[in-house]
Parts: C-alpha cells; structure tokens; sequence
C-alpha cells in the first residue's frame, strides 16, 4: 500500500516547518505587541473580499504561501476587538498567554466530550474553581460551551425538565405543558427570549419586566406577573436575572430575585455573561450580592475573562437536575470501570454537544497566569475608566449622559452648546453618524444602543489593554465628529 498522502512531514520537512512557524509565531506576537499602532477597524477592500468567492482548492499550496494570504487578507480585517480603541457591544481583548493555550490545545487535539483523560480533569478543575468563586455547593456542576447564548438556553431546558420531569424528554411538550411561563427583565438580552424560542416553550411564554431608573428588573412588577399568570391557571417556572445588561451594564437585584424564586419555587437563573467573573473584582464583587443563591449562571470567559473566543459556561447548583435535562445512555457511549472509556460523568452528560473543543486549556491558563487579584483588579480598572468617561461626559457641556453607569458601560450622546436645540431625530441621526466616522476613522470603536427611545454611543471598556489614553482619544473623536457635523 502507498503511505496516506498527509503523513508526518519527512525529517528535512520538519526543518522548514518549524521556521514557517516560528515566522508564524512571530507575526502574531508582533501583531499583539504593536495593536496600538494599527488602526481599530477598517473596511475589507472590495478585490480582499471577491477573492473569497473562489473555488474549492483542488491542488496544495505550501504552507507559507497561505500564511502569507492570511497576514495580507485576513489579519487587517478583523472587527478590531483586541485593540485598545474597541469599545463596542462587549467583547473581550484576548491575551498572548490564551493564544498560547489554544495552540497547545489544538497540538493535542483532544476531544473533550469524556473518556478517562487528563483534558477532562482540567475542566472538572475549572468546574471546581467556579463553585468557590460562587460559593456553590460540592454537588454543583459545570461545563464549557460555546458561549451564554447557548448556556441560557440550556439553563431553559434544564428548568423545564426540573418542572415537568424527565418524562418530557420522551414526549415532548405536550398542550398542558404550554402553561410554563418565565420571567426576565425588558432590557435583558435578547438570547433570553430565543432560549424560550428553541426550547419550544414560546417567546410569548415570557414576560419581561419593566426596568426600574437603575434599568434593574422592577420587583414589584415581577410578584404582579406571577400572580396574574397563577391565576389565569399558568405555570411560572423560571426567572432569568441579568448581572451586567448589555445595553447599560446595569445588575438586577439578585438578592430579592433569589428570595422571590425561592418563595415561589421558581428556577433561578442568571445571565452573567460578563457581569458574573466581576466576583474576581472587590469593586464589582458587592453589586453580585445574592449570585451564590443562584439555581444555575451562564457567563463568557471570552469577555471579562480575557480568554479568546470562544468560551462559554454554565454552573448548575444541582448537578441532578443538570444531567437528568441532557444525558443519555446510548451502546456507543457505554462507560466502563476501566481503561479509555471510565471516568463517567463526562462533560457530554451536561450539555447537548457530544465532540467538544479543549476550551477549559486556555481557561486554565489564563486564570493561572494572572491570577484571580489581577484579574479582578483589571475588572476594576474598566469600571474606573467607565468612570472617567462618565465624569468627562457629565462635565463637559456638549455632552450628555443617557443612563446611570453601574459597571463598565457608558451611553452618552453628542447633544452640541446648550444654545442648539436637536429634534430627537437629529439627534439620533447625528449620534448614529458620529459612530460611523469613528469606526472609519480607525481611532475608536464604541457601538450604538437605544436607550429611553434615544440613540446613544454606547462604550462598554472590556479589554483589558484599554487606557486612559485611549478613552480621551474616544471622546475627543466624538466631539471633532459631533461639532463638525453639527456645523455642516
Ligand atoms: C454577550 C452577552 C450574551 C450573549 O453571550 P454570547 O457569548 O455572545 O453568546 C448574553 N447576555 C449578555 C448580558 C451578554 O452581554
């Protein structure tokens, strides 16, 4: 028989790759030194775009050859989120140190799905690091998955199985079961509502609750609903709390939310998407009060964490109720007592994806290289540069602050000298077509968000290599756009 064609590399080969990838190496390391010298964002020139319409290659080209396309096409285009000046949605910046990790982790190409393997117990030993930064009990459990989207909705299924029993696995929601209804704040995200979408239960099955001036969900808002659908003969199940909302960053009382859930036998979970690791942070740890009586969190690494994309994750207190929603004995999958199929639970018992990436390696490292002090004092320092930003918008008189800032997001808008008077749609239009000069300028990158009916740029300082600097340069782009516009 011939040898398989992709083989390892012949001695000599060897030689070559290994100078491909240190050249590899270094130009992503020099990329990450020198961000700050490149602009945050630009467009794709049109010839970059078409070239990735073409067909599917037949013939091999050498390894430098595509890395070459890679640092021409590729590299300059990216959305800009590990760059200092990025400050829109909320995303995180990444670090050289998780680059690193994915490296290693994609060398040993582990699928971590389960099996008696090392890259098995790494996770179980993050699973183990979140019950002691959430103060969640032995028996809670935990698993990687691509990101909170994905946790929220698996938090929904998990409710669900926990309210009907795990009967409904096999037949399904059936017309009784349509009475479960859930609970969540108006400015929750809206991956909140698609988990009731997926789940089959029906985005009309939840109720969003208005927000009270600190844009937290009104408690007495919620007890109202619940008792309005108890007696139209619904089914509540499930309140969804948010720490750290994506509009305003505001942190729902999770305390009274707890409290609520809990006299009501209602599953608690919360959306902690970046919010929840401010438990690393002795600023943001007091607003997270009532975390810890949680019924399950979904939160990112990928973003407060600083751990490239992507990795998501969610703690159940009751790792029972957990696997009773997602396990499932097939011949396949059976678990031994020995050898490479022991080791059972396994992380594809906690969640829906069977063949699952090493994401708890970079997890890992990360929060071993840092530290969790510096990790929380880095959280810290984004909520003081919110801050800043803050201060400067409330002092300076073309400015306006449209909403209170609680952690690391700020929505301002340019509003010109108190003597201009804007309609509210000028205003909209101006703000919006301030964001657009900012991200095609290369300077800065805030996002937009509406808040109270009114457009606002909305700068959410996640990255850790965010600066004073580069929150001045931010402001200063707002104010030369917004006058110059403004002028016109
Ligand atoms: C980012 C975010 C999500 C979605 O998380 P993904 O990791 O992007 O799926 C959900 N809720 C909140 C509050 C977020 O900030």
């Amino acid at each position: 028989m011939n040898k398989s064609p992709i083989t390892s590399l012949d001695p000599d080969d060897w030689v070559a790759f290994r100078q491909q990838s240190h050249r590899m190496m270094d130009d992503m390391l020099d990329y990450l030194e020198q961000i700050r010298q490149r602009p945050v964002w630009q467009d794709i020139p049109e010839t970059t775009r078409a070239r990735y319409s073409e067909a599917l290659p037949r013939e091999a080209i050498s390894i430098a050859a595509a890395h070459q396309r890679f640092m021409e096409e590729v590299l300059p285009y990216s959305a800009g989120n590990s760059h200092p000046g990025f400050m829109g949605w909320v995303q995180g910046g990444g670090t050289p140190v998780g680059m690193l990790a994915e490296m290693l982790a994609a060398g040993l190409n582990a699928n971590v799905g389960g099996r008696n393997q090392m890259p098995v117990e790494v996770e179980r030993q993050i699973v183990r690091w979140m019950r002691e930064l959430f103060s969640f009990p032995e028996t809670a459990s935990g698993v990687f998955v691509t990101g909170t989207s994905m946790a929220n909705l698996m938090s929904v299924l998990i409710a669900r199985t926990a309210a009907l029993g795990k009967e409904v696995r096999q037949t399904g929601l059936c017309s009784d079961h349509i009475r479960l209804v859930a609970y969540t704040s108006a400015e929750a995200h809206g991956c909140v509502a698609q988990a009731m979408d997926l789940s089959g239960l029906g985005k009309q099955a939840l109720r969003r609750i208005p927000t009270n001036a600190q844009h937290q969900m009104d408690l007495a808002s919620l007890k109202a609903a619940i008792a309005a659908d108890r007696a139209a003969g619904l089914r509540p199940f499930f309140i969804a709390g948010t720490a750290g909302t994506v509009d305003v960053g505001a942190v729902d009382d999770l305390h009274a939310l707890a409290a609520l859930a809990k006299a009501e036998q209602l599953w608690f979970h919360i959306d902690g998407a970046y919010g929840a690791l401010g438990m690393m942070s002795d600023k943001v740890r007091p607003l997270l009060r009532g975390i810890e009586n949680a019924d399950s969190i979904a939160f990112d690494f990928h973003k407060w964490g600083q751990v490239p994309y992507d990795a998501g994750f969610l703690l159940v207190r009751d790792s029972s109720k957990h696997m009773d929603a997602f396990a499932a004995p097939v011949a396949y999958l059976r678990r031994e007592a020995r050898g490479i199929a022991g080791g059972s639970p396994w992380p594809c018992d906690f969640g829906p994806d069977l063949s699952r990436s090493f994401r708890a390696l970079k997890t890992w490292f990360t929060l071993q290289v840092y530290g969790t002090e510096k990790l929380g004092q880095m959280i810290s320092y984004t909520c003081e540069l919110a801050q800043a930003i803050c201060s400067a918008v409330q002092a300076h008189p073309e400015l306006e602050l449209l909403a209170p800032v609680a952690l690391n997001i700020v929505c301002f808008r340019y509003r010109g000298l108190p003597s201009v008077q804007l309609t509210d749609h000028e205003s909209d239009r101006l703000n919006q077509e301030i964001v657009f000069e900012l991200h095609e300028s290369g300077v800065a990158a805030p996002s937009t968000t509406i808040v109270d009916g009114h457009l606002a740029i909305r700068a959410a300082i996640v990255n850790h290599r965010t600066s004073e600097e580069d929150i001045q340069r931010m402001l200063a782009a707002v104010i030369a756009s917004g006058r110059k516009l403004i002028s016109r």
